[in-house]
């Protein structure tokens, strides 16, 4: 083992420190962070390893990496490797996969082979896995034209393990007929166990695909894609539609993996810290070596390009939330590309797309956006390059049907004057600082991010490293804007004015869609019915029992590799911060850390001074904060600075539980940005103009800006259902939950819907001031900055400016609850605080008055599926009962919900969760049940009650609980929980170990005491369709 390794990292050592510079004292991140980059160098082109022959090596320095790229020999596999010192490491397997019908072949496939393979035949070792392991990722994804399976985690035994998992279920997997009932579609009796109930479809894809396409959004995209490249795969859904779903036949589906996952159609990729051959040997050795090569036939055509713009309508569901229902049509227009292959040329357009509609100062935003005929851009606006050939997407949705005509003239109108004028140059300068920031900034997903950035293009035979030469590609777009002005506009001409295969989409709400839906699929089912025969019948009626008793039974995973708790980490490493008081009374909070050369700063800011009645206001006042111009700037001209200046400037409402009183909370918003260490100046002025001089003027501009808000947030209720529900069911349970539901509730997603809507938005515009009056000062601040060690001193100047230009309030304001605790942040390890004791102090509002009371929600939305909550009133975060109720959350999903609520009920998802302000959630998503799925909550309870687990089911689920407990934290983000909840390391060192000495009786004593009926308080929440259970039951409130 590890014998290749070795060999290559001594000749790296020798290099490192031999080269006579003075001992690794200074600089010891940057030594090693090139150790694994330095390693892959060493590969010479031609040189055979175990299987595999590498083609090319590629130092890639602005991204901080070596690129391997491999063949296999045998079966002319693909191979990427990605060598960079970041420990997160990530594999990943993708298969070109392209549909020619609607079955959803790929995606119940990719559900399927995850339900036992030749090695690992127990069911499901997927789900098993995530409490066997440490990983940090673990995921499947269906694309439209290739099928994905990442996963990524810290620990190199980890890695093997789950590689030899991932090998064998998507080249080695059962397949077994009952799989694909489960998984994919099958004709069942509503009660498998009673012969005489109806038959009805059910299967967790089948649903899963009739959640997707609540989302208005997706179905645009969806007919977008389907009809700008008609000519192939591109004109399927590859998920599924629910109506061609039930004519896939298990042969199909089986005949598909045969055609599709095999090695010579596949693609590998490595990213990380690991040595690259232990993965050949492995992937050689376990899949590899026991196939020949084929040839694959799944390559996409070109599209063949239209000699006419062609026009299509398209019907959705009504939008729940909107009042208006004149104004909820989509239109838009888009343009055929070239293919995504040409790497440059993809980039160009991606930069120019960027440029067409991206903030304020952008044509497509002054010309749509403003226009006001809408509420925001339609789905999929700008550059789309996930398809063989890319293309570009611009329109509005929230108009009038009868403005379909106008918004079509005015993205004409828009791409004449962009082909005469072009762009001022500052526009593309701002851009071109973007790029730099985004190659700098560091993400604990980023071996994900570049499987994703590259996938497509990889896909269909581009060069994945090419597309990784951001620098290279850079230098040339400069060179070519240098040599010749007009070249965009050129650009523009060619592939947006004179492009004839363009496409004008539009979509209107049919009051009707859901009904016809559903009635298609009564339809779809009365045929399959009519075609049974009594044989056929019994012998459903058989395979349901059959499926249930696999279900009922789990079969022995013993066979699966497993880390054990004794591979977790005892202690967590600590983290060096340092609190220091400002001249304004301001404690700072500094965490010198390797930021490659970008600085983050972040203040938070109490609101305990604030009116009640503002507080409904204060996430808008968040969202326009930075939009709407401060100081001399105009709204545009802000736009720009902080385009040209920083990363990004943002501010958000917040409401932090307390570690060890439920009852207490902060309150507050914090600001949070990022800039390069040579812009740290301009962006310490920005915010200082926005603190001392915001602009609340524009009336229009915040009209606009208000849509897009409260547009976004009903767009995000299909995908975000189950938050929703869990915010108001918890809502009644601590005196924070309200001001959690005022924030981020339903009632928020109401009260902006409402706002969008008014003729006259002044009454809202004069509230903004007044809330800045209490906020925006220096009375209730904490800020923080991660940075290099370099850059502390320089960036702790800056602060004391900015600190000292906004000030102090001139009369002191009271809070509004007369109850505030002051509660010192504990010190931290290698901190030195002020010698009497920490400067960082946190006010607390309580309420000794408060009172738990049980609420019972249903929001009525006309979804297909529900999103059902039940939250429980436990003990805070120091408890050790907390440490006990986290673990029994996870060993109720793996144990008990997932097989419950996912395989037998058919929802995409459900589990248990405990939050850190000491809620305990029992949660569905997607469900097509509702009260049903409340009493199968009551089941789980009963279970955890009864104690019917075993030792290694308690073990499972602490791996599971650690892998995100140890979870990676980016340079940006250290020391956040100290500086945002005030906790220190040694606060979380003790929580780790008692979450380590969580035992069986612990866990049943925990259910025993918090969960049954009559213990705590509970509050429910239900997000879904009409129910005539729940409106004939008077204990709910109906909204
Ligand atoms: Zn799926």
């Amino acid at each position: 083992m590890w014998r290749c390794g070795g060999r290559q990292s001594l000749g790296v050592l020798r290099r490192l420190n031999g080269g006579g510079s003075s001992p690794a004292q200074p600089r010891v991140w940057r030594e090693k962070s090139d150790d694994a980059c330095e390693r892959a160098l060493q590969y010479q082109v031609g040189e055979k390893i175990h299987g595999f022959t590498i083609n090319q090596v590629t130092s890639v320095p602005e991204l901080f990496l070596t690129a391997v790229k491999l063949s296999h020999d045998a079966t002319g596999a693909r191979y990427l490797h990605l060598a960079r010192e970041d420990t997160n490491n990530l594999f990943s397997v993708q298969f070109r996969t392209t549909p020619m019908d609607s079955t959803g072949v790929p995606h119940i496939l990719e559900h399927t082979v995850l339900c036992g393979s030749e090695k690992y035949p127990c069911r499901d070792p997927f789900f098993k896995m995530l409490n066997r392991s440490l990983s940090t990722f673990m995921n499947a994804f269906t694309a439209s034209d290739y099928t994905m399976y990442p996963f990524s985690t810290q620990n190199p035994k980890d890695f093997q393990n789950l590689l030899s998992v991932y090998l064998d279920a998507t080249f080695f997997p059962c397949l077994r007929e009952l799989d694909f009932w489960q998984e994919g579609w099958r004709l069942e009796h509503e009660d498998p166990s009673d012969p005489h109930s109806p038959l009805i479809f059910k299967g967790v894809v089948f649903n899963e695909m009739k959640g997707a396409f609540t989302d208005n959004e997706k179905i645009f995209s969806q007919h977008l894609q389907n009809k700008l490249l008609p000519d192939h795969t591109y004109s399927v859904v590859s998920g599924g539609d629910p109506l061609c779903i039930p004519e896939l036949s298990w042969e199909q589906l089986k005949q598909f993996h045969a055609t599709h996952y095999h090695p010579s159609n596949a693609r590998f990729f490595t990213y990380g810290s690991f040595p690259l051959e232990q993965h050949l040997k492995q992937i050689h050795e376990e899949a590899l070596s026991r196939f020949q090569k084929i040839e694959p036939s799944t390559t996409v055509p070109a599209q063949n390009r239209w000699d006419k713009p062609r026009e299509f309508q398209v019907t959705c569901g009504p939008d729940s939330l909107a009042r208006d229902a004149s104004k909820q049509t989509t239109v838009s227009v888009s343009f055929l590309l070239p293919e995504i292959t040409d790497t440059y040329e993809g980039f160009t357009l991606s930069l120019l797309s960027t440029l067409l509609i991206s903030g304020p100062n952008s044509p497509f935003y002054k010309a749509l956006i403003e226009s006001g005929l809408g509420t925001d851009f339609s789905p999929n606006s700008g550059y789309n390059g996930h398809t063989k050939d890319a293309y570009f997407s611009i329109g509005l949705q929230g108009i009038e049907e009868k403005d379909i005509e106008t918004v079509r003239h005015l993205v004409d109108r828009t791409i004449d004057e962009v082909v005469e004028k072009g762009f001022e140059d500052d526009r593309i300068e701002a851009l071109l600082h973007k790029m730099e920031i985004q190659m700098k900034h560091q993400s604990t997903r980023f071996g994900l991010e570049l499987t994703s950035y590259i996938a497509s293009c990889w896909n269909h035979d581009g060069d994945p490293v090419e597309l990784l030469q951001l620098g290279d590609q850079l230098t040339r777009f400069r060179q070519c804007l240098k040599e010749n002005p007009r070249y965009l506009q050129e650009k523009m001409e060619q592939y947006f004015q004179n492009n004839q295969h363009k496409l004008t989409l539009s979509m209107k709400p049919d009051e009707m869609y859901y009904e016809k839906q559903t009635q298609m699929e009564t339809e779809k089912l009365q045929q399959k019915l009519e075609s049974l025969s009594e044989e056929d019948k019994q012998k459903i009626y058989e395979k349901g029992l059959e499926l249930l008793d696999q279900q009922n039974n789990p079969p022995d995973d013993s066979c699966l590799p497993a880390l054990k708790v004794s591979d977790i980490e005892p202690t967590m490493p600590c983290t060096e911060l340092e609190v220091a008081t400002s001249a304004e009374a301001v404690p700072v909070q500094y965490c010198a850390q390797p930021t490659n050369g970008m600085v983050y700063f972040r203040a938070f800011c109490s609101l305990n001074t604030l009116p009640e009645e503002l507080r409904p206001y204060v996430p808008l006042f968040c969202s326009v904060l930075t939009k709407l111009g401060c100081g001399i700037l105009d709204y545009r001209e802000q736009a720009q600075q902080i385009d040209l200046k920083t990363g990004g400037m943002t501010v958000s409402p917040q409401v932090f539980g307390d570690d060890s009183d439920l009852d207490a909370y902060e309150q507050g918003v914090l600001f949070s940005s990022l800039c390069l260490d040579r812009n740290l100046p301009d962006m310490m002025h920005l915010w200082s103009e926005i603190f001392n001089n915001p602009s609340f003027e524009e009336e229009e501009h915040f009209k606009v800006l208000v849509k897009m808000v409260a547009q976004e947030l009903s767009n995000g209720i299909p995908d975000s259902g189950h938050q929703y529900a869990f915010v108001r069911a918890s809502r009644t349970l601590t005196s924070a939950g309200d001001l959690e539901e005022t924030f981020n509730g339903m009632d928020q997603v109401r009260l902006m819907k409402r706002v969008a809507e008014m003729t006259d938005i002044k009454p809202v515009l004069r509230k903004l001031p007044r809330i800045k009056k209490h906020l925006l000062t220096c009375d209730n601040m904490r800020c923080s900055v991660n940075a290099t060690p370099q850059q502390i001193a320089p960036a702790a100047r800056e602060l004391e400016n900015f600190l000292r230009n906004v000030g102090r309030s001139k009369k002191e304001l009271r809070p509004v609850r007369p109850h505030v605790v002051e509660k010192a942040v504990p010190g931290h390890c290698g901190g030195s605080s002020d010698s009497d004791g920490s400067p960082m102090i946190r006010k607390l509002v309580t309420d000794p008055t408060f009172t738990p009371c049980q609420m019972k929600t249903h929001f009525q939305l006309p979804f297909p599926v529900n999103y059902v909550a039940e939250s429980v009133r436990t003990v805070p975060y120091t408890d050790p009962d907390h440490a006990s109720l986290k673990i029994l959350a996870r060993l109720m999903t793996s144990k008990f919900l997932h097989t419950e609520i996912r395989e037998k009920g058919g929802a995409y998802g459900g589990g248990a969760r405990l939050s850190y302000n000491g809620i305990f959630t029992l949660y569905s998503y997607r469900d097509p049940n509702s009260i049903e799925t409340l009493q199968t909550f009551g089941k789980a309870i009963d279970w955890a009650k009864s104690g019917k687990f075993t030792q290694q089911d308690i073990d499972e689920a602490k791996l599971s609980v650690f892998s995100a407990v140890d979870g990676p934290v980016a340079p940006s983000d250290k020391g956040m929980d100290h500086f945002l909840f005030g906790l220190s390391d040694e606060m979380k060192q003790a929580h780790r170990e008692q979450l380590f000495a969580v035992s069986h009786d612990q866990l049943t004593a925990a259910s025993h005491e918090y969960l049954g009926v009559g213990k705590s308080t509970h509050g429910l929440a239900i997000l879904g369709p009409e129910n005539v259970k729940i409106s004939k039951d008077p204990s709910w409130v109906i909204r």
